[in-house]
């Protein structure tokens, strides 16, 4: 299933087949097998590439330190993995099987996403930094 939606004057395109799925929410069994939602994550192009920048000073300075990373810039030193929730575009991909109703796709915010990610915590396979578990109580 594909998209165009619009960010910052672009056009960008979601498309379910290549943007990474963080949630499937289908079941085989119970009502989630015939109406589900996956939650998906577009990144952008403008994004650069994945752990290409500091998490800290943004800068695109990084550098192998170790089993992780160091920011060229700012001595920052972060884990190799460390993607940037606003570098992407999340949304929600509704699947039905019922007779007259739409699958389709659902464009959400990044506090959506945050709270989608919250909610399904146990779920989700990957969260792409939308949850900061450092701050957890
Ligand atoms: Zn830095």
């Amino acid at each position: 299933m594909q998209k165009i939606v619009h960010r910052d004057g672009k056009s960008v395109r979601l498309n379910t087949e290549n943007d990474e799925r963080l949630y499937a929410g289908h079941l085989n069994t119970g009502p989630r097998q015939s109406r589900w939602i996956d939650f998906h994550a577009h990144r952008l192009k403008s994004a650069g590439k994945l752990n290409a920048r500091c998490c800290k000073c943004g800068e695109d300075n990084l550098k192998p330190y170790g089993e992780d990373m160091q920011c060229g810039t700012c001595a920052q030193v972060q884990a190799k993995d460390n993607p940037r929730p606003e570098d992407y575009v999340f949304y929600l991909a509704h699947y039905s099987c019922w007779q007259g109703e739409n699958t389709y796709i659902q464009e959400i915010t990044l506090d959506e996403a945050r709270e989608f990610a919250a909610e399904n915590y146990e779920e989700i396979d990957y969260h792409l930094g939308l949850l900061d578990e450092s701050k957890f109580e």
